[in-house]
C-alpha cells in the first residue's frame, strides 16, 4: 500500500500547465511569479462528508464540486482563477477512489486553466479543502459592502434546484437528472463575474441561499433589499416537482436553500442594461428580482404585491 509520498507522487503531481508556476507541487512550498499590475484574491472553501456532500457522491463528483465552490467565490468577487491548493483528509488509502478524485480534479484544473501548486495530505474523516488564488485588475473588484440604495438586484439563475435535489434524496426520493446535476456539478460563473465586474462593483455568490446571502449585502452595505418573488428565476424541472403550482412555501428552495453557485449583483439602474448585456454576451441567464432599498430589512412582495413573510435561514454550522 501507497504511503503518504508515493500518494501525493502518484496521484497530485501536477501536469504543468501555467508558466507562472516557477516550483509547484514536491518541495515544503510552491513558488508563484504574481501577475504583473493585478491584486492577488484568494479564498478556501472545505467540503466535508455528509455536511457538504451526500455520503454516496462519488469521487469525480466530490473533486469538480470543490474546486467549484472556490471558483465561485472568486467569480463573486470579479476575480480570474489562477491557482490551487488541496488539503485532503481521507479514512483510508483507496486507490481507486483517489484514481477518480485526482482525475477529475486534474481534469477540472485543465477545463478552468488553474494549476494545482501543492496541498496536504492526512487521514481522519473525509474532507477536502480547496484554497484558490485568483487575480484582478487593481481596484477593479466587486464587493459585498458596496450595494447602495436605488441598485437594481440581479441574480443569475435558476435557483433551487440543487437545494430541491437534496431535498429530495434526504426523502429517500428519487431527484431528477437534470437537478442532481446542479447539486453534484454546479457551475461556476467564472467568466462573467469576471466581466460583471467591468461595470458593477457589488457581487456575492449564493451557496447558503439567496435570502441568507442578499442579507450579508445588506448588513455590509448598510441597507435594505425589496425582492419581487415572481420574478425568482426557476427552472422547468422544478416547477414540474411541485407540478406548476410555485405558491410561496414552494419556494422555499430557491430563497433558502444552499448549493445554487450562482451569482447575486447589485448595480445602479444606468449600468443595468450592460450588465444584461454582458451576460447575454457570456450566454449567461440573469434575472432583475428586486432593488436596494435604503430602509434596512429584506421584504419579499408577492405577484399581488402583498409583503411575504420569509424567515431567513440559510445553513448555519454552529
Ligand atoms: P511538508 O511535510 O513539507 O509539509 P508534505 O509531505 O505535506 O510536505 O507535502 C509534500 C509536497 O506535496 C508539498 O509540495 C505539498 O504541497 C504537496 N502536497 C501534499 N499533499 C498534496 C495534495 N493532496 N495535493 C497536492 N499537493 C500536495
Ligand atoms: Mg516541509
Amino acid at each position: 500500500m501507497a504511503d503518504e509520498f508515493e500518494l501525493i507522487q502518484t496521484f497530485f503531481t501536477t501536469r504543468e500547465n501555467r508558466e507562472d508556476v516557477l516550483l509547484g507541487v514536491g518541495d515544503d512550498a510552491a513558488i508563484l511569479q504574481p501577475p504583473p499590475g493585478r491584486q492577488l484574491v484568494m479564498t478556501l472553501d472545505t467540503l466535508i462528508s455528509g455536511v457538504h456532500f451526500p455520503e454516496q457522491t462519488s469521487p469525480s463528483d466530490i473533486a469538480y464540486k470543490s474546486i467549484a465552490v472556490n471558483l465561485s467565490d472568486l467569480a463573486a468577487m470579479g476575480a480570474r482563477p489562477e491557482w490551487l491548493m488541496l488539503s485532503l483528509s481521507l479514512p483510508d488509502n483507496n486507490a481507486e477512489w483517489l484514481q477518480a478524485f485526482s482525475q477529475s480534479f486534474m481534469q477540472t484544473c485543465e477545463r478552468y486553466g488553474v494549476q494545482l501548486i501543492g496541498g496536504d495530505t492526512t487521514r481522519g474523516e473525509l474532507s477536502v479543502s480547496v484554497q484558490a488564488t485568483g487575480s484582478v485588475e487593481a481596484g477593479r473588484v466587486m464587493r459585498r459592502d458596496a450595494a447602495r440604495p436605488g441598485d437594481a438586484i440581479v441574480v443569475t439563475g435558476p435557483l433551487g434546484d440543487a437545494a430541491l435535489a437534496l431535498a429530495l434524496l434526504q426523502h429517500g426520493e428519487e431527484a431528477p437528472a437534470s437537478l442532481l446535476q446542479r447539486l453534484n456539478r454546479p457551475a461556476p460563473q467564472v467568466e462573467f463575474g469576471q466581466r460583471a465586474a467591468e461595470v458593477c462593483n457589488c457581487a456575492i455568490d449564493i451557496s447558503d441561499g439567496l435570502l441568507a446571502d442578499l442579507q450579508h449585502i445588506t448588513d455590509a452595505s448598510e441597507c435594505g433589499a425589496e425582492i419581487d418573488l415572481s420574478a425568482i428565476p426557476l427552472s422547468s424541472a422544478y416547477r414540474q416537482c411541485y407540478q406548476d403550482n410555485i405558491s410561496v412555501s414552494n419556494l422555499t428552495n430557491a430563497l433558502t436553500g444552499g448549493d445554487d453557485y450562482e451569482l447575486c449583483l447589485c448595480t445602479s439602474f444606468e449600468q443595468l442594461q450592460r450588465l444584461t448585456q454582458i451576460a447575454r454576451n457570456c450566454n449567461v441567464n440573469c434575472f432583475t428580482i428586486g432593488k436596494i432599498t435604503a430602509e434596512s430589512g429584506i421584504r419579499c412582495i408577492n405577484e399581488n404585491g402583498q409583503l411575504v413573510d420569509i424567515p431567513v435561514s440559510g445553513y448555519k454550522h454552529f
